[in-house]
């Protein structure tokens, strides 16, 4: 069977800093004190294991009161980024910082900031429950407009007063692109920031290319990871499509024939260890020699 790997898939440059930055403080730190991340560094649950057992605790929500905690502790806000509140809270309840919010998100929360300073009504783009889009909104003092599809703005009415747009970073383009000319038909005077990643273009672009080209697709990220579960959804519309965490999700490897096309691509979360786990795999026929797990170095 013939196996190829989509272009630009793995771990984005804002998820490589962040793991890059949580490594290093674990280094320097040498166990003096405890480290916490504020949500899982990144969505993926074997990532998550790897530094548990390093002993990184997560910390779901800062409003809770965060036990055996002492001054000093260090904090890591992860790629998403977090509300402002958030920073104000870890400051005063004796934390140190270390923010390894991808500099497109802290741009992005800069943008809205300095807006909503200047009187623009705000509108996120994107999934409302998301983190990212949880922590842009908290840059300006939460008055943001959240919308997801084309039927929010339909629903929006006509309006002379100064928006500003911004848009998740990992939004789909073609929708993004289709709410946009509505947009614009909508309001007179409307800044318009296209601040989807590059990284997620590509890797959408490359999984649109790659797709319709091979039988079958298996796309490898987090269950809950909102960028994987896009690759599934735009691999899904050209080719037969499986979304995996781990080559143990897949079964069934006999399905492969000798001449089967199989296209792999992996959410930015995904490390290459997992990657080269499931080809492993694939090419073994399911009988695994090596897990790939040693190779990972963050
Ligand atoms: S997808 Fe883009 S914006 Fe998001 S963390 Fe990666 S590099 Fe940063």
């Amino acid at each position: 069977m013939i196996v190829q790997i989509a272009k630009h898939s793995g771990f984005c440059y804002g998820v490589k800093r962040a793991v890059q930055i949580l490594d290093d403080l674990i280094e320097s730190n040498n166990g003096q004190k405890k480290v916490f991340t504020l949500g899982p560094i990144i969505h993926n649950n074997q990532v998550t294991e790897y530094y548990e057992e390093k002993g990184v605790k997560i910390i779901e929500k800062l409003t809770d009161f965060v036990d055996n905690r002492v001054d000093g502790d260090r904090l890591v806000i992860r790629s998403h980024g977090a509300p402002k509140f958030v920073y104000d809270l870890a400051e005063a309840q004796g934390f140190v910082v270390y923010d390894a919010t991808c500099p497109y998100v802290k741009k992005i929360q800069n943008t809205v900031s300095s807006y909503h300073l200047k009187g623009y009504n705000i509108i996120i783009v994107g999934d409302m429950n998301h983190p990212e889009v949880l922590g842009i909104n908290g840059w300006c003092d939460e008055s943001a407009t959240i919308m997801n599809n084309l039927h929010d703005v339909e629903n929006m009415k006509p309006s002379d007063e100064p928006f500003c747009i911004v848009a998740q970073t990992t939004f789909n383009l073609s929708t993004w692109d289709q709410m946009i000319d509505l947009f614009s038909k909508k309001l007179s005077n409307v800044i318009i920031n296209n601040t989807i990643c590059l990284a997620t273009e590509q890797r959408q672009n490359a999984c649109v290319e790659l797709s319709k080209s091979v039988d079958f697709m298996i796309v490898i990220g987090g269950k809950h990871s909102s960028n994987t579960r896009k690759l599934v959804e735009i691999c899904s519309k050209n080719a037969t499509t499986i979304h995996i965490e781990t080559k143990d999700d897949l079964v069934d490897v006999s399905m492969f024939k000798s001449d089967t096309k199989i296209g792999i691509a992996a959410g930015a979360s995904t490390p290459d260890w997992i990657v080269e786990s499931v080809i492993l795999k694939i090419e073994n026929e399911g009988e695994v020699f090596f897990d790939g797990k040693s190779q990972f170095n963050g």
